[in-house]
Parts: structure tokens; sequence; C-alpha cells
């Protein structure tokens, strides 16, 4: 592989940044855009916007079946058995804060305990806590191996009577480990225990089907994913969704209400109250769409061959460590550099055009479990090619250049 043919695909990477091309480095924080996504919300505001589920007329009519046209789109994306099991969120730290607390309002009392792992993003730890907070109920944690893998013989140890929910990361956004979810699951639904996946990372780089993974929930975001900001999505089994009461209130959830009682609206309309982000989850087809023309093993290859490459650049490196270096990674690339904190090698890639994460990753847990304050990180996208990795090598020996 030399150039990516994608990256004409997103107008934003032919600017310069300081003067230099730009070499964006950071789809794990937030992917580019294609025209196709672009063209597609600003024609949705151009053309079909109004109000849905509401309205008696053509553009009402237009707008409600373009967004239930989106949902049909991400039911079969995922390869869900339901378009009712597809809710639109405004992302993936929405819909766990919805997961943990409609499913913990039904489910989970003093003294339960909810199963996460050690590498897990904030927003699949700070909403179990809060819940535990809530009910009295306790966290227990999967450690990790040094490596950045999950250790399977404690996980499965971890289970008892008092278990009510498996919350688990399919790829960490840090060590870029993929998890072996499918046999976590597994494992899980053999203690009775249902499971909610994190797809923040995994969605955009490997194809994900969640009935042959058998979860009990999955959740996305779209703007890690060729799409929009402000939408995500949870999938949810209809047997759990139908058990769990709703969110949040308002518009668009209810059947009916009166100052005595009000009942509620049939999934997915129970779980999203008001007027949801229409544009961007139109907008989130598209990318989706694209990610289809392209091909989900083409992404998943195309950005195996990237990491391999740039691992072992990076390798090359005396005073470089890589942290997470699982055998099944997707193409995140997390590092330190001997006494050069990430944040100045951000700064001086940044000062060359390149755009890399620098920090603690919203994974303050994960950092401590591998002694460190921060690290730095590059994550890939389609549009990334080799040209942007041996861009990040000469980067690096710029940053060296500069501190020593
Ligand atoms: N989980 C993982 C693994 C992530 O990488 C992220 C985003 N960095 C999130 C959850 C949260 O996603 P969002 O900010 O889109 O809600």
């Amino acid at each position: 592989m030399t150039n990516s043919k994608y990256r004409k695909d997103f107008p934003i990477l032919s600017q310069l940044v300081h003067d230099k091309p730009l070499v964006f480095l950071d789809s794990a924080n937030s992917s580019q855009k294609p025209l196709s996504v672009i063209e597609t919300v600003s024609n949705y505001y151009l053309n079909d916007h109004a109000n849905i589920h509401r309205g008696i007329y053509e553009l009402s009519i237009r707008a409600t079946k373009k967004f239930e046209d989106a949902r049909l789109n991400i039911q079969k994306f995922i390869n869900a058995s339901s378009a009712h099991e597809i809710i639109f969120t405004s992302g993936t730290t929405a819909g766990i804060n919805l997961i943990a607390q409609s499913f913990g309002k039904a489910f989970i009392k003093e003294n339960d305990e909810i199963i996460i792992s050690a590498m897990e993003h904030h927003s699949n730890i700070v909403p179990w806590q809060l819940l535990c907070e809530q009910t009295g109920a306790k966290l227990k944690i999967i450690p990790i191996f040094d490596n950045g893998e999950l250790d399977l013989d404690s996980y499965k140890k971890l289970f008892n009577a008092r278990t009510k929910i498996v919350s688990v990361v399919q790829a960490s956004n840090v060590l870029g480990t993929i998890n072996p979810i499918r046999e976590m699951i597994k494992i899980a639904h053999e203690n009775n225990v249902p499971v909610l996946v994190d797809g923040a990372q995994a969605i955009p780089h490997m194809p994900v089907d969640v009935s042959d993974l058998d979860c009990d929930f999955y959740v996305f975001s779209s703007h890690k994913a060729y799409g929009p900001t402000g939408i995500g999505v949870v999938y949810g089994k209809e047997k759990w969704l139908n058990r769990m009461p709703p969110y949040q209130g308002g518009g668009d959830m209810i059947e009916t209400v009166s100052f005595e009682k009000s009942t509620y609206n049939k999934i997915p309309y129970k779980f999203e109250a008001g007027t949801p982000n229409i544009a961007d989850v139109i907008g989130f087809s598209a990318a989706i769409d694209y990610m289809q023309q392209i091909g989900m093993k083409t992404i998943f290859q195309h950005e195996q061959t990237l990491l391999q490459y740039a691992t072992q650049k990076l390798l090359e490196f005396p005073d470089v460590k890589i942290i997470g270096t699982a055998n099944n990674k997707v193409g995140v690339i997390a590092f330190v550099l001997d006494h050069i904190h990430p944040h100045d090698i951000g700064t001086v890639l940044d000062y060359n055009g390149i755009a890399i994460r620098a920090g603690h990753h919203c994974a303050m847990p994960l950092m401590e479990r591998f002694n460190i304050p921060a690290c730095a990180r590059a994550s890939f996208g389609i549009y990334n090619d080799e040209k942007d990795v041996d861009a990040l090598i000469e980067g690096i020996y710029a940053v060296k250049r500069w501190f020593n």
C-alpha cells in the first residue's frame, strides 16, 4: 500500500497546517467526514427539513421517511433482528448512561455487582459508578495483562449470584486491544448475565454482527465512523428494552399523558424523548453507506497493514515504548518516549502538521495500571497511508532533536 485512494473523499485533508500538508492521525478521537456525508446533511437542510413523526405534510413525511430509513440501514449494518432494537442517542456516552440508568432501575439493587474491565473509557466507568452510588451496587474489574489483553480466567471468577450485567469495550481506544467479546458474552450468558458492548472503537474498523455476537446491548458513536457528531446508537435486544423503563420523559416517548398518569410509547420511541438529531441520523446513514461501499473487511485490512508498518517503524526507536502489544489490535498505537512528555510530543508534531492525541485518553485507571500519567497516540482511518506513518516517524525525529 502507498497512497490511500480514499483520501480524496475527505475535503478537509487537503489543507496545510503550519504550512505543512495535514497528516491526520487522530481518528480514534474523531474521524474526518467524506464529502458524501457532508452533502447528505447539507441537502437535508436545503431540501427536506421538518420535524418528524408529527407532520401530515410533504416535508415532514419525507424527513420522517429518511430518518426511519436510516434506522433500517443501521439495523442491517449491525445485523440486528429488528429496527425496534435501534435507539438513537447523542453518542456512546449517552447510550451507556441510558442503559445504566434504565436497566439499573429495573434490575439492579443494593449489593448487586456490575463487571467492567480495567481498560474502559471513562464513559463505561462513571455511569456505572453513578448507578452504584444510587443503589449501593458494586463494581468488579476484569484485570489486564501487561500486553494489554484481558485476563479471562480472572473474568470467569468474577461471576456470582449477585452479578447483574457485564459492560465491556470491544476495542480499546488506548491499547487497541480487540477483546474476545464473543467468548466473553458466552461466559456471561452461561452465568445468566447480560452483556453491554462498548463498540465506539470497533464499529468504524471491522465488521460487527450483533446477532452473531449475541450481545444484549451494543453502543457506538457516529462521529468516530465518518459520520456527524452528536449522534449515536444503542442496540438492545427487544426482550430487555421492553422490560426497561424510559430514561427521559417528553414528547414522542409517550402514548397518552394525563396529570394522573402517563403511558409510554413502544420501543424504540420509548427511549427517544424530544426532537431527535434528524439531520445527523441521516448523515450517519450516509457514512454507513460510504463504509459499506469500501467494505468493512477492506477497511480492517487497510488499517491492519498500516498498524503493522507503524509498529515496526516505531520499534526502531530504542527510546519509544508502545503501550498495548496485544495480538489482536485495531489501528491504534499508544506510545511514550523516554524523558519527553506526551504533550510536548503532540505540540512538536503539530508544528509539523501532524495531528495525534496526547493525554490520559479518558482512561485514567488504565494509565495507572501502566504506571504512566499520559501517553501519545496515533490512530488510523481509511484515509491514512504509509506516507502518513513516514511523516509521523520523521516528526518523532524532530521531537527528539528539539528536546535532546
Ligand atoms: N468508549 C470508547 C472506547 C471511546 O473511545 C469513546 C470516545 N473516545 C467513548 C466510549 C465515548 O464516545 P463519545 O465521546 O462519542 O460519547
